[in-house]
């Protein structure tokens, strides 16, 4: 029998990065993951955006977390050689008048955001309203979950397959699952968690997100670019990953016509010179009733863990509050009440 400390479900986002931080730790972590390929963090773009929504509100505690997630991230750029995090201007085009007098209401004094000294990309976009520049950055998911991977693989930290939960047993000192003993397991395994019978009482609130990957010939930009509909420049030059769709009620997880319709409707609002669709995604985005993330362990079985709530924030959240999680099971500072579980029991 292995014995280890955590054994964590799910390497998304918040699976890596919290047995990155128990493993920094001196933890013994394995982690178990399904390689679901269409998870909600390898579909997601990875935008870190200061501010939120149609109404520009600054996003919650993000003068904490963004200049953690900038150190995290760059700590992992430089271990795993990969480039994961990069600062991009997110040149946001409004909409309509009200929509700028409500973005120049909101953000006026906040270092977040400037108004460009001059139009970019009038050859390309329709902004009759004119753009403003929000400082903000991406998280290369598609680089930094594979390489991770491989570094839990070298650690002998990962077991690429899908957890049973019927072969699950709950001991008297943790969990036995297979050959390994641990004294807890967390859950970090997304949409997958609204299944388990421990988290019924949680009112998960999963929405479905569906994105195109489109070219642009000439369109070279390093920015990202939004108008109802976000582009997100990829590696290949004049691509983009063009998203994305919230749907509530949703039959399955698969790509549908009806929001290919729609994400080519506000792409057509968007932009005024010709592109091609080379792609579809989609994914659940695993969210709860009241945005925030939902952390800790459940009250009758307390050997049994949760990291889960990320909702559209997965990368500027996931690193804060998993190093937070980590200080509550290392060094048992008490869990934020914003983000714990117990809320719904
Ligand atoms: C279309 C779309 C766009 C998005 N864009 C952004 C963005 O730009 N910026 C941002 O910050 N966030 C974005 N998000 C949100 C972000 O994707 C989520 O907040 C984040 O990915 C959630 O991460 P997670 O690790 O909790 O869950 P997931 O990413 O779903 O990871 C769960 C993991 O668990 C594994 N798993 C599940 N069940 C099992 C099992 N039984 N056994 C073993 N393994 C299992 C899966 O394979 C997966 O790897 C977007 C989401 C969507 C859908």
């Amino acid at each position: 029998m292995r014995k280890v400390d955590y054994l964590i479900i799910g390497q998304g986002i918040a699976g890596t990065m919290l047995s990155w931080f128990l493993l920094q730790a001196g933890k013994r972590v394995v982690v178990i993951d399904d390689a679901k390929p269409n998870s909600a963090s390898r579909v997601a773009a990875g935008i870190i955006n200061p501010v939120s929504g149609r109404r520009f509100e600054p996003a919650w505690m993000y003068d904490t977390i963004y200049p953690f997630a900038k150190t995290t991230y760059l700590q992992l750029s430089a271990l795993l050689q990969v480039p994961v995090f990069t600062e991009r201007q997110l040149w946001t085009v409004f909409p309509s008048s009200q929509m700028r007098d409500a973005f120049l209401h909101k953000t006026t004094g906040n270092e977040y955001t400037e108004l460009p000294s001059a139009m970019k990309y009038e050859a390309f976009l329709d902004q009759p309203y004119g753009a403003a520049i929000v400082k903000g950055a991406t998280v290369n998911l598609r680089m930094l979950l594979p390489a991770y991977r491989r570094y839990l693989q070298e650690q002998e930290a990962l077991q690429e397959k899908q957890l049973d939960i019927a072969a699950l047993d709950i001991t008297a000192t943790g969990v036995v699952y297979g050959d390994i003993a641990a004294e807890k397991i967390i859950f970090c395994n997304g949409v997958g968690t609204a299944t388990l019978p421990f988290f019924r009482q949680v009112k998960f609130l999963p929405n479905k997100g569906e994105v195109l990957m489109v070219t642009v010939p000439g369109l070279d930009t390093a920015d990202i670019i939004k108008k109802g509909i976000t582009l997100v420049p990829q590696q290949e030059k004049e691509t983009f990953w063009a998203g994305s769709s919230f749907v509530w009620d949703y039959a399955d997880e698969l790509p549908t016509a009806r929001q290919r319709e729609v994400l080519e409707k506000h792409l057509s609002q968007l932009l005024t010179a010709p592109y091609t669709v080379t792609g579809q995604m989609a994914a659940v985005r695993p969210s709860g009733n009241d945005r925030r993330p939902i952390v800790g362990f459940h009250p009758e079985y307390p050997a049994i863990g949760l990291f889960n709530g990320l909702g559209t924030k997965g990368c500027s959240l996931a690193p804060y509050m998993a190093a937070h999680f980590k200080d509550v099971l290392v060094s048992n500072v008490p869990l934020m009440p914003e983000i714990a579980l117990k809320r719904y029991f």
